[in-house]
């Protein structure tokens, strides 16, 4: 049965993955346990407890095995958010007077905890061009101990050179830390391909239904239970409620993303011949920058592209009017199409030279690929297209 379990494929793992069989009373669905302390025999100590800010009563860790099993990791917690998953493990693995790597570009909240708070942690850090893995070096201190990237940046959708990062940052003895809530598991594994620990918004690919907040830590046995014991003083621990609801979106986690990896892909192609659009950002065509590397490290490109529109802003402006699919609204990953214009939203803060700079143009439309039928999907876009 090992053996069998290990080759197990992401479908049956996404419904199966780290549970235990046969879950209690017989139920096919593991139950949500809400209470907040368990009983606890005389000579239990801190750690033995079953306590919900713990992370350690049984719904908690059932849904800890389901996304350890997802990732193809040791251990797993589960974080009230992506962002408590994101600044736990950076706490748990810095402290004071330690240098960190951090991709340029990162998602708005880790950048600006990364610029508004390490320093006043005590840290310090360099913000790098993940692109280009030749001004890394420069960069690394003595007391350089992390590097940190996503797999799929916002919004220009580039992919770094991940195996790079690891070869160097394994060189250099740094802890690799990598946010993989664009690509999910289904089209990137991180631990497989040697980072150290991997860290998702499970608002987003994994949960897929855009109706919680949680986030989730994946790694060795001693880097969750490091990461899970700052999170227990940070107070970042995930309800059970949520958990349950988290849990029951990863069953479908497969089919929801290969059948986003297909749209966008499709919608990408329809968009890049489309005499209205300048550019289609999506690692899946061929005229991608990254294209090459993207094809030989994922195993899907995902479901997140952007484009530029020809016409600025008014163009914009009646394309998203005309749209009858989409909601016109940030965040990603559910079963709903969503599209954004990210020099209004994610970017909004930059000054305006900063956003052209890094190629955040006010032209520019990012778009989240739901499950709706793709060619619904690509008749909206080319009705709406022809009338911007
Ligand atoms: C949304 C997101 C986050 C933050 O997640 P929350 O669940 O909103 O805290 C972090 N990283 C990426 C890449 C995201 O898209």
């Amino acid at each position: 049965m090992g053996e069998e379990r290990k080759q197990q494929r992401m479908e049956t793992l996404a419904v199966h993955g780290g549970e235990p069989r046969p879950r209690p009373e017989g139920s096919v669905v593991f139950p949500i346990y809400q209470g907040t302390v368990y009983a606890m025999s005389p000579e239990a100590g801190y750690h033995d407890l079953q306590y919900l800010r713990l992370s350690s009563t049984p719904s908690q860790r059932n849904l800890h095995g389901r996304l350890a099993a997802l990732e193809g990791g040791e251990a797993a917690v589960a974080a009230s958010s992506g962002m408590a998953a994101i600044t736990s493990t950076l706490i748990a693995h810095l402290k004071q007077g330690d240098h960190f790597l951090a991709a340029d570009g990162l998602y708005g909240g880790t950048h600006d905890f990364i610029t508004e708070r390490a320093g006043e942690l005590g840290l310090s850090y360099t913000l790098v061009d993940a692109q280009r893995p030749e001004s890394w070096a420069a960069a690394v201190r003595p007391e350089t101990k992390l590097f940190l990237v996503e797999t799929i940046s916002n919004p220009l959708i580039r992919v770094p050179p991940l195996d790079e990062v690891v070869t160097f940052a394994r060189a250099r003895k740094l802890v690799t830390a990598i946010d993989n809530t664009f690509a999910s598991p289904i089209n990137f594994q991180p631990l497989k391909h040697g980072f150290d620990v991997c860290m998702h918004s499970a608002t987003k690919y994994l949960n897929g239904h855009s109706d919680l907040v949680a986030g989730c830590v994946i790694g060795s046995k001693a880097t969750v239970t490091r990461v899970r014991r700052t999170m227990n003083l940070l107070g970042g621990s995930l309800d059970p409620h949520a958990g349950f609801l988290l849990a029951r979106g990863t069953k479908t986690l497969a089919l929801r993303v290969r059948a986003q990896n297909e749209t966008a892909t499709a919608l990408a192609r329809v968009l890049a011949g489309h005499p209205k659009v300048e550019g289609v950002n999506y690692p899946g065509l061929e005229t991608h920058p990254d294209h090459a590397h993207a094809r030989r490290l994922l195993s899907g490109f995902g479901g997140m592209l952007s484009f530029r529109l020809r016409g600025g802003l008014p163009a914009v402006e009646r394309l998203l009017a005309r749209l009858e699919i989409p909601y016109h609204a940030p965040s990603l990953g559910g079963v709903e199409t969503l599209i954004v214009r990210p020099a209004a939203s994610s970017h909004a803060g930059l000054a305006p030279e900063e956003r052209r700079r890094i190629g955040v143009t006010d032209d520019l439309l990012r778009v989240s690929c739901g499950i709706e039928h793709v060619d619904d999907l690509v008749a909206d876009f080319r009705q709406a297209l022809d009338a911007a």
